[in-house]
């Protein structure tokens, strides 16, 4: 895989926080951290600039306590703070592979991070290190899709990979129907207008704002992660044209 060359030099890498949870329904799987970070590992081996946005649903979503009764500004803080768990988790394992990296929070607890500073996070992408962008956008009523969308654009990330565990954008649930078809490639517009639910609107919307492709692909699948870095044609392709 070392011999592999990248199409893309600065990545924006999204990961839900349920991908951490591997077979489990709840918290995170160390295994499957530390083979996400192998992968992420390579990335940084082939000179890659990666930049991640790690979700918190593993842990707490803000909507889902709202629905029993929490103040949602309350629980989105939550879910917030629970994005920044994960990613304290990603640092850590990261790091114990030798990978240098750097959290910054979007909300401030410097105690435990830095704090999100655009000129400051370019400037430890270009020095090789993994920056792991915690606590979303810092406000409540967003999602962490939005987020990565947010920190893809201000840092000029010329992709954006959305993991997920499947193998790309499907026409329905590929777990729940059978018939369910994938795409190769999308525009921004098919992927608003079908409503695939691979990634919220907003996220979607800013992505062709700002003429930033959007790749789907299964983080489980080995290896997908090089590859499609690699310009191979791997998932679905969400692009303007
Ligand atoms: N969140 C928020 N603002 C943001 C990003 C996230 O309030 O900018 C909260 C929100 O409650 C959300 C939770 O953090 O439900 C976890 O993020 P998300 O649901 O996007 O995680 P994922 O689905 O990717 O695991």
């Amino acid at each position: 895989m070392l011999d592999s060359r990248p199409t893309f030099k600065r990545i924006l890498l999204k990961l839900s926080g349920e991908v951490l949870m591997g077979e489990g329904d709840y918290g995170i799987d160390p295994d499957v951290l530390a083979r996400i970070a192998g992968e992420v590992r390579e990335l940084c081996q082939l000179g890659v600039e990666v930049g991640m946005v790690i979700g918190g649903g593993n842990l707490f979503r803000g909507a889902g306590l709202a629905k029993k009764g929490m103040d949602r500004v309350a629980a989105d803080h939550m879910g917030m703070l629970a994005t920044v768990m994960n990613s304290l988790a990603m640092q850590d394992t990261l790091e114990r592979l030798g990978v240098f990296t750097r959290v910054m929070s979007a909300i401030r607890i410097n105690e435990v991070c830095e704090d999100y500073i655009r000129r400051r996070a370019i400037r430890h992408l270009e020095k090789g290190r993994v920056v792991i962008f915690a606590a979303g956008t810092g406000n409540p009523f967003f999602t962490t899709d939005s987020a990565a969308s947010l920190r893809a654009i201000e840092v000029n990330a010329e992709v954006m990979l959305k993991a997920t565990k499947v193998d790309g954008i499907y026409s329905a649930d590929p777990f729940k129907d059978p018939k369910a078809l994938r795409y190769d490639r999308l525009t921004y517009d098919e992927a608003l207008a079908r409503k695939l639910q691979v990634m919220d609107a907003t996220a979607i919307v800013m992505c062709r704002e700002n003429d930033i492709p959007l790749k789907v692909f299964n983080i489980n699948r080995h290896g997908d992660l090089v590859r499609v870095v690699c310009g191979e044609s791997v998932g679905t392709t969400v692009v303007r044209e």
